[in-house]
């Protein structure tokens, strides 16, 4: 039935089927980035299947033409990847695009319309809506629905021809307007949409409809289990529905098969049914002699049954009643039956998919709603898809996140029924931490630079300061710091009005004298006085230092510190771009309180700072991640950072202080 078209369902199929154990699928729609919420899905999907050695299909649900574009599926792809997880194994490509199976899905619905669970319906929208019915009162009987087959055929291939104007007509399956599930209230299954899409060009002016077309795409991919959030609990009825009545089409060559088994044995000469037995036996289950095995004959007498009261040839409504009950049967019915099966075709032909739902991701102070963030792109409220503010998993990538930092993320919220609850933020930054803590080497840069000044330090000396790269590892070895009398300080490590519990450098009192602090690895210091510019504004602190002090010889305790500050040299240090970010929205729930999500932006969440970092700095590559110490994570922008051009993004502080 399918041969003669370009990649048909056999073709796709032929290989894996035999083998896979399960198959998932992770099924974005090419119209955004993905951000942190896909991540889960993707975490889970391919997970499974790398725990169960089964297989997960990359699947682009590109059946809606407006939105959709090359740009979002590339970027899909390069996120999947980045993620740790790949749509291609060793045998074949997991790789998939809905709009492949256009053809397919027409078929599909021209079926369902000579099988009578289709119709085209030309009620205008707003009159649909109405005889939708509500939780409480049933639906109406569209007036159409009761047309005759050819009718709806003939529309519905003008439909497909451009005859019929937008809006002017849909085709909708036929359920029960009176279901109390108001996803069974014939929902519509194919659009006209004279739209380019972005594969298919303007082959087609219908689309199938999602809740029609993503059911449909799991049975061709032969998916075992397809995985989506539980917003899509209700609609789970009309997917064994679809599924189900798909079947005849999906599997036509294969039920014609069964049919003719299952006809058979039914119909042996009792003495070929014992043969049949006996061979089944040597398969090891001894049919009839426990409840289960009754069972089995039961259901294969039901079967028998439908097959007296119908033609025994290839028949639709027959075919979707029995490959479904056998694809719906109970658990462990499924070996038995497909080892019946096994004997003339392949058994995971007749498995239909099944729906699972999990909850969905919510995340403290962001937003994922697609139309959101497109707005906050196109809007210029930040710089692009990967703002380092952005949840996307690209805005996370720049951000400094790692695969491992956001699976170890995923791991930690697990998948669960629970609706409504949210994941803290801090959750998502304390697995970066955890992540970078051992793998990211240690460096020194001032952020908002100060000029400290050591009068008393000898003029041309440069001493070079060995300073480990990290302080768990040694292995990794150590690098030197050249220090000399002119330094860079933070600007918060001087106070001339120290707050109560101020430990760093002040100058002394009349009640005080100032505080010895040390410049770490190096001298203790203490502030004398201060140089200031024509408004008054500190702009150097000159200090002394006891030349017996430095860290590690004899003298070095001998003056007592509460506090250790870190510095660069001047003379061996490079100006860079520190950029520092804040949460995107000030707000814990940014998408309730009924406010516009623009006013709930914080203001100034991207502030950048001309820093100095240690020189070692320009033989970073972007993307190379570091502790700048006493500040927190960094990394090496993915776009702007070259060796002239040091820029570095704040990926996390060391500690989380946004609750302070
Ligand atoms: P839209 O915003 O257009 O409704 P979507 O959020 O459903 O789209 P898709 O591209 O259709 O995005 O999503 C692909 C998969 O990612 C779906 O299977 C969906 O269940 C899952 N997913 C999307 N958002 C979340 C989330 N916040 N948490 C967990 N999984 C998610
Ligand atoms: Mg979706
Ligand atoms: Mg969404």
């Amino acid at each position: 039935h399918w041969s003669g078209r370009p990649g048909t369902y056999t073709e796709q199929m032929e290989g894996p089927v035999d083998e896979a154990k399960i198959r998932l699928r992770f099924p974005p729609e090419p119209n955004g980035y993905l951000h942190i919420g896909h991540a889960k899905s993707i975490c889970l999907n391919f997970g499974l299947a790398k725990e169960f050695d089964g297989r997960c299909h990359m699947r682009f649900d590109d059946t809606n033409p407006v939105k959709e574009d090359q740009e979002y599926v590339d970027s899909i792809l390069g996120s999947v990847n980045w993620l740790g997880f790949n749509w291609k194994d060793d045998k074949e490509c997991n790789y998939y695009f809905a709009s492949d199976y256009f053809d397919y899905m027409y078929d599909i619905a021209e079926h369902l319309i000579k099988t009578g669970d289709a119709y085209v319906d030309e009620q205008s929208a707003e009159e649909m809506k109405e005889n939708r019915g509500s939780l409480h009162a049933p639906g109406k009987n569209s007036p159409y629905r009761d047309r005759p087959v050819e009718e709806n055929l003939r529309l519905f291939r003008e439909m497909k021809e451009g005859k019929h104007p937008e809006g002017s007509m849909v085709l909708r399956s036929k359920v029960d307007m009176g279901s109390r599930n108001v996803n069974l209230r014939d929902p519509a299954i194919y659009r006209i949409r004279f739209a380019d899409h972005h594969r298919t060009g303007d082959k087609w002016c219908i689309y199938p409809m999602y809740t029609f077309a993503h059911p449909l795409e799991d049975v061709l991919e032969n998916i075992t289990h397809s995985i989506c959030t539980l917003e899509f609990e209700d609609q789970r009825a009309f997917y064994n529905w679809a599924t189900e009545r798909s079947i005849p089409v999906t599997r036509a060559p294969l039920f014609a098969l069964a049919v003719e088994f299952l006809n058979d044995l039914i119909n042996a000469p009792e003495e070929k049914k014992e043969k049949f037995i006996k061979a089944a036996v040597k398969f090891k289950w001894k049919l009839g002699q426990n409840r289960e095995e009754q069972e089995v004959l039961t259901l294969l007498n039901q079967i028998k049954e439908k097959l007296a009261s119908e033609p025994v040839e290839y028949d639709a409504v027959l075919g979707s009643e029995v490959i479904g009950k056998i694809a719906r049967a109970p658990a462990h019915f499924t070996p038995l039956l497909s080892d019946v099966l096994s004997a003339v075709v392949k058994p995971n032909y007749f498995l239909l998919p099944h729906q699972y739902e999990f909850n969905r991701l919510n995340l403290t102070y962001v937003v994922m709603s697609k139309r959101k963030l497109i707005a906050l792109v196109k809007e210029g409220l930040v710089d692009g898809w990967d703002d380092p503010r952005m949840p996307t998993l690209v805005g996370l990538r720049r951000r400094g996140y790692t695969a491992e930092a956001m699976q170890l993320f995923c791991d930690r919220i697990g998948v669960s029924k629970q609706t409504g609850g949210w994941i803290d933020y801090s959750v998502l930054e304390g697995c970066l931490r955890e992540v970078l803590d051992s793998s990211a080497d240690r460096r020194i840069a001032v952020q908002k630079p100060l000029k400290l000044i050591i009068d008393n330090y000898p003029e041309d000396q440069m001493e070079q300061i060995e300073t480990p790269n990290h302080p768990q590892y040694p292995e990794r070895g150590s690098r030197t710091l050249g220090f000399s009398k002119e330094l860079w300080i933070e600007e918060d490590d001087f106070s001339e009005n120290p707050p109560k519990g101020y430990r760093r450098l002040t100058l002394a009192t009349e009640e005080k004298p100032a505080a010895p602090v040390r410049l770490r690895h190096a001298y203790v210091v203490e502030a004398t006085h201060v140089d200031r510019d024509e408004n008054g504004k500190v702009i150097a602190v000159h200090a002394k230092y006891y030349p017996e002090t430095k860290s590690g010889s004899e003298g070095a305790n001998n003056i007592k510190t509460k506090a250790a500050i870190h510095w660069l040299s001047q003379k061996d240090s490079l100006p860079a771009e520190i950029r520092l970010y804040d949460r995107l929205f000030s707000l814990e729930h940014p998408d309730e309180g009924g406010k516009d999500f623009r006013e709930l932006l914080t203001p100034d969440s991207k502030t950048i700072l001309k820093s100095y970092v240690e020189t070692s700095l320009k033989n970073a590559k972007p993307e190379d991640k570091f502790q700048f110490e006493r500040n927190g994570y960094y990394v090496a922008d993915q776009k702007d950072f070259t060796p002239g051009n040091l820029v570095f993004n704040l990926s996390v502080p060391l500690k989380d202080s946004f609750n302070k």
